[in-house]
């Protein structure tokens, strides 16, 4: 399953992918933020919450 949400008519585009052999899904917002969640409305909570949480996260 892949799924592209664009949120016109600004450039501000979201991406949710599944990620295969999990029962995760992939989240990129448009800042360039990464975030895996098992739940799609977790994954948009966080999308939608930018930019709380969406700090690059640096190992
Ligand atoms: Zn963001």
């Amino acid at each position: 399953m892949s799924v592209t949400t664009s949120r016109a008519p600004s450039a501000e585009v979201y991406r949710i992918d599944w990620v295969p052999g999990t029962d995760l899904l992939h989240g990129v917002c448009h800042c360039g933020a990464e975030h895996d969640a098992p739940d799609p409305i977790e994954l948009w909570d966080w999308m939608l919450a930018h930019p709380r949480g969406h700090e690059k996260e640096r190992p």
